[in-house]
């Protein structure tokens, strides 16, 4: 740990420090000698989008600097470079899915004839601490490939003076500042805690917390239907805790709802308890710890009340704009959401000011979409590019315990644009070969292909829930993105045994009423 420390600091580099006095308001303060500007391209925010760009326009010649700060959360949760993905987002939650679904794979294995001991014993401590190492290693790796590529790399908080210049705060309250030609905000979101629920901030964690917990957390109220309080419902019922998610409306919003609720359906069989049309109103500690949450249950008026070792509030997430000063930039947001507002080319309000990942208004919030955009942009300035980045048909996998992929438009977009009678859709439900033997339930592995009626049939959409189904919607994402054809899928011949094929034997339409129920090889 010492050698690393001291690697680090060797990392970090000669800063050029200011006094805050020094630094307060002195406009171009950070021009050389020559009046020209400390870097060719600034980058705020050290995360998926930012990172990637940083790396490109370094490629690409460019002098690059970046700058990260990590505000830790109310519960005093921080940690290294890499952004929400790779500290408290994608990575450690596809591996605490990743170790609830071994579970399930070890009370498979006596039907397979190992001979395991039941019940198996899980050890959060030990799984978050493999995790927790992981993500150390990760924010390592980036720190080496700034600095292999010569991108300077600044543990400060940013906010701007001026058009031009930054000026960046360090945890010591020591100051510098930086000015650059270009400069890209990429400095995503945090998780929103709830407005009006009294106890919420005091008692309540979030997705910036539950990866980083020592202790198991105990029984769980998960507040929200979308991807994060799914996904986090899905892995803590798969660890073997008592999980409760509340939803005040429909599950996974946005998405198809019949593969929505397949995919609440597949969690409640499997142990995931649900409060439907309930909002939280009180959190409050007992003597003994507990925390009792009170609800109210919108549709019958009721008062509910429950106690939880823990609460997650996972009510989406807010842009990190509030102390980057836009103002001082001229860098307009969404009165709304506090969104960043830019154009195709990623451009904000002022042209050689860019935003791009989970900070932008109306953009996914993903990682490939955010490190996507931020390589082009890279290439557009300095590469001689001119090529857009393409948000249509971005292809996501929500990681819940019964896996959902999808990619294009979901059943009811596609009717709301084209009208019923213009559009097919082929279904199947379909048993996993390796569910067999343990006899698992099948009852929500399910695959619809939303297509044209007319000949030869554009497919709109596809919608995948089973097993490994991000390796499954991936490939297909391709064919998708290059306007596939149904006749075409139906040429494809399939890989037996397995899941991916039960996209390209879809034969049965919904139109046609007959059962899609896959029997046989
Ligand atoms: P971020 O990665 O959030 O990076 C922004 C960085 O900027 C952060 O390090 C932040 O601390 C820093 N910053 C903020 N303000 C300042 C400032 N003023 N000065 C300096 N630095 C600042 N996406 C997927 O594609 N697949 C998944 O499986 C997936 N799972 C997820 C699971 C969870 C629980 C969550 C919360 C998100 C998940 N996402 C997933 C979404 C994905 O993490 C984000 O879309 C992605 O990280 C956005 O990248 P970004 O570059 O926009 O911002
Ligand atoms: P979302 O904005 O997608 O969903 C918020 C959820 O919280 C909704 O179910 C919403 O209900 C509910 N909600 C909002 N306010 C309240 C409230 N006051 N009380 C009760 N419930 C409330 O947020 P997430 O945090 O789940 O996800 C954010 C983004 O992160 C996603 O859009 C996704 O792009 C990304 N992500 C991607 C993942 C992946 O790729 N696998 C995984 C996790 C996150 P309602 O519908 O009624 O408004």
């Amino acid at each position: 740990m010492a050698a690393m420390a001291a690697a680090l600091r060797a990392l970090g580099g000669r800063f050029r420090w200011r006094t805050p006095a020094v630094a307060g308001g002195v406009r171009g303060a950070a021009r050389g000698a020559g009046g020209q500007r400390d870097y060719d391209l600034l980058v705020i925010g050290g995360g998926s989008g930012g990172l990637a760009c940083a790396k490109e326009a370094a490629q690409l010649g460019r002098k690059v600097a970046v700058v990260d700060y990590v505000e830790p959360s109310p519960r005093g949760t921080r940690w290294g470079l890499g952004g929400t993905c790779v500290n408290v987002g994608c990575i450690p939650k596809k591996l605490m899915h990743q170790a609830a679904l071994l579970g399930g794979l070890i009370r498979d294995a006596p039907h397979y004839g190992w001979e395991v001991a039941q019940p198996v014993p899980h050890d959060w401590r030990k799984m978050a601490e493999a995790v927790q190492n992981h993500v150390k290693s990760l924010n390592w790796g980036h720190r080496v490939q700034l600095h292999d590529r010569k991108v300077k790399y600044f543990n400060v908080k940013a906010g701007f003076v001026d058009e031009h210049t930054v000026r960046g705060v360090a945890k010591g309250g020591k100051e510098i500042l930086l000015s650059a030609d270009h400069i890209v905000i990429a400095t995503g979101g945090r998780p929103r805690y709830p407005a009006h629920v009294e106890g919420a901030l005091e008692y309540g964690i979030t997705s910036d917390d539950i990866f980083w917990l020592k202790e198991s957390p105990g029984k769980t109220l998960v507040v929200g239907a979308s991807y994060v309080a799914l996904e986090c419902a899905g892995f803590l019922t798969g660890l073997g805790l008592d999980t409760t998610v509340m939803m005040r409306s429909i599950p996974l919003r946005g998405f198809d709802q019949q593969m929505s609720s397949l995919v609440t359906e597949h969690m409640a069989s499997h142990g995931t308890r649900f409060l439907r049309g309930c909002t939280p109103s009180q959190v409050r500690r007992l003597p003994d710890g507990q925390l009792q949450v009170t609800w109210e249950d919108c549709t019958t008026g009721k008062e509910g009340t429950g106690t939880f070792s823990t609460v997650l509030w996972a009510v989406g997430r807010v842009p990190d704009t509030r102390s980057l000063n836009l103002e001082k930039a001229g860098v307009d947001t969404s009165p709304n959401t506090q969104k960043i507002l830019v154009d195709s080319r990623e451009a904000t309000s002022v042209p050689h000011i860019y935003a791009i990942g989970d900070v932008v208004e109306g953009r996914p919030e993903l990682t490939p979409t955010a490190v996507m955009a931020g390589r082009l942009l890279a290439q557009r300035l300095f590469g001689g590019s001119s090529a857009l980045m393409d948000y249509d048909k971005v292809p996501t996998t929500v990681f819940t315990p019964l896996e959902y992929g999808c990619v294009g438009l979901s059943e009811e977009e596609a009717v709301a644009r084209h009208g019923q009678e213009r559009v097919e859709v082929y279904h199947a439900h379909y048993k996993p070969l390796e569910f067999t033997v343990p006899g698992r339930d099948a009852s929500q592995c399910y695959v619809k292909m939303v297509c044209l009626r007319e000949p030869p049939q554009l497919v709109l959409g596809l919608h995948f829930l089973g097993p490994n189904a991000g390796e499954v919607t991936q490939g297909f994402a391709v064919g998708i993105k290059c306007g596939v054809s149904y006749v075409q899928v139906m040429q494809t011949v399939g890989i037996h045994p397995t899941c991916s094929e039960e996209v390209v034997k879809l034969r049965i339409s919904k139109r046609s009423g007959l059962d899609p129920t896959v029997t046989g090889c």
